[in-house]
C-alpha cells in the first residue's frame, strides 16, 4: 500500500448483468475486482441512482448494455481508494455521470468501482453524496435543457414552459429549477392525480399528457417559449408545433417513443430552435457549468420532495417498476 491508495477487499458486493446460454439476467452478486474495468480512479461507491436507462439495462428491456458481464448504474458518487491521476487524491468525493459508464463500462450499481479520471468530477461543495445522487444525470439533464432555453434567449418573460414527463426523474428537476428561476411552467403528465406534487416542485398548471401524445397538426395554436421534452414521439411533435415564434423546444428524452413524427412548420415559419440534449458524451466544462448551477439554483427541501432511498437488495425490483411509470421522482441506492 502507498499513498495513492487504500487497502481494500477483493471482493464487494454489486448488480451484475450477465448474457449467457441462461439469457439476459440482472443479479445482485459478491464481485471479483477482476470484473472492474481499466480506469486509474478506484472508487468506494457511496450512492447510485436509477434513471430510465439503468431500468432498461437491468430488465434488458432495450439493448443499452453493449458489454458482459457489467455493473449498471450510469450515476455514481464516491469516495476514491486508489488514484493514479494528479487530478484526484485518496479521500477525494467524487461524481460520474455518463460517458458510457453503465452501458460499456462496469457502474455505480456495486460497492466499487473504476473509472477514468478524465470523466470525473469533485462533489460540489454545498450537496452532500446522497443529494448529488438524487439530482444524478437526470437533474443534470433537465439543467443541461433548462442551459439551452436560456442559451436560445427564452427569458421567464417570453411565456409558458410546457415540460413533458414530469412526474419522471428529468420532469421533476426540470420544474423545480424552472420554477426557481421564475418561470411559469406547465406539467404534463398521465398521472393527473399526482398534480399535489408537481404543483409543490413549482408547476402553474399540470396538464393530460393525452393532450400531446396522438398524432397533430403541423402548426397549432402558439403556446409555449419554450418546452422540456422528454418523452419523444408525437409529444415532441405536438410540442414544436404549439411552440411560439422564436420558441426553443429541448428534446432530451424517448419515454413515449424514438420516433418523431413532425413537419418542418415549426420550424421554417416560426423559427423555432430544436434544441438536442445529450448528457452522456457532453465535454466537462458543460458538465461544471450545470453541476454549478444546480448548486447555486436547488433549495435543499427538494430533495425530500423528490427522492426514495432504496438499496442494492431493491434496486432490480425497483428498476421494473421504474419503466412501468409506477415511480415517481428519483430513486437513490444506497450502495454500502
Ligand atoms: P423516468 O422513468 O423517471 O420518467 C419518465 C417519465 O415519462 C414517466 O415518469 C412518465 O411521466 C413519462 N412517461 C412514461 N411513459 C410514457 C409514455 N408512454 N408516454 C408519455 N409519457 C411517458 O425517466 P427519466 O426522467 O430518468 O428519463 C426520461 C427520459 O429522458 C428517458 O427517455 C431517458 O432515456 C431520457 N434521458 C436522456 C438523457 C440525455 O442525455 N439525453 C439523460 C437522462 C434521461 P408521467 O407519469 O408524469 O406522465
Amino acid at each position: 500500500m502507498n499513498n495513492n491508495s487504500v487497502a481494500t477487499d477483493s471482493k464487494f458486493s454489486g448488480i451484475l448483468i450477465n448474457k449467457d446460454e441462461q439469457g439476459y439476467h440482472a443479479s445482485l452478486q459478491q464481485i471479483d475486482d477482476s470484473v472492474l474495468p481499466e480506469g486509474d480512479v478506484t472508487i468506494k461507491v457511496l450512492y447510485s441512482t436509477l434513471n430510465y436507462k439503468d431500468g432498461l439495462a437491468i430488465t434488458g428491456k432495450s439493448p443499452v448494455v453493449r458489454q458482459f458481464p457489467l455493473v449498471p448504474g450510469i450515476d455514481l458518487v464516491g469516495v476514491v481508494e486508489h488514484s493514479d491521476s494528479a487530478d484526484f487524491k485518496v479521500g477525494n468525493v467524487v461524481i460520474n455521470n455518463g460517458f458510457g459508464v453503465g452501458e460499456k463500462h462496469s457502474g455505480g450499481l456495486a460497492q466499487k468501482a473504476r473509472m477514468k479520471s478524465e470523466w470525473l468530477i469533485p462533489l460540489p461543495a454545498n450537496f452532500s453524496p446522497k443529494q448529488a445522487m438524487i439530482i444524478g444525470t437526470a437533474g443534470y439533464t433537465a439543467m443541461l435543457s433548462v442551459l439551452a432555453l436560456e442559451k436560445n434567449g427564452v427569458t421567464p418573460d417570453k411565456g409558458e414552459i410546457l415540460v413533458t414527463g414530469a412526474n419522471g426523474g428529468v420532469g421533476s428537476f426540470a420544474i423545480s429549477i424552472l420554477s426557481k428561476l421564475g418561470y411559469s411552467v406547465v406539467a404534463s403528465t398521465g398521472r393527473l392525480d399526482e398534480s399535489p406534487y408537481l404543483k409543490s416542485l413549482g408547476a402553474n398548471e399540470v396538464i393530460h399528457r393525452e393532450t400531446l401524445s396522438s398524432p397533430g397538426k403541423p402548426l397549432a395554436k402558439e403556446r409555449w417559449a419554450g418546452v422540456i421534452d422528454s418523452v419523444g414521439s408525437h409529444t415532441l411533435a405536438n410540442a414544436c408545433a404549439s411552440t411560439k415564434y422564436g420558441g426553443t423546444v429541448a428534446a432530451c428524452g424517448l419515454a413515449q417513443g424514438m420516433d418523431f413524427p413532425a413537419s418542418v412548420a415549426p420550424f421554417i415559419l416560426r423559427g423555432v430552435t430544436l434544441a438536442g440534449i445529450d448528457s452522456v458524451m457532453r465535454p466537462i466544462e458543460d458538465r461544471k457549468e450545470a453541476w454549478q448551477r444546480l448548486s447555486d439554483i436547488i433549495e435543499p427541501s427538494v430533495f425530500d420532495d423528490i427522492a426514495q432511498e432504496i438499496n442494492l437488495e431493491q434496486a432490480i425490483e425497483a428498476a421494473a417498476k421504474l419503466l412501468d411509470g409506477e415511480i415517481r421522482g428519483r430513486v437513490v441506492v444506497n450502495v454500502q
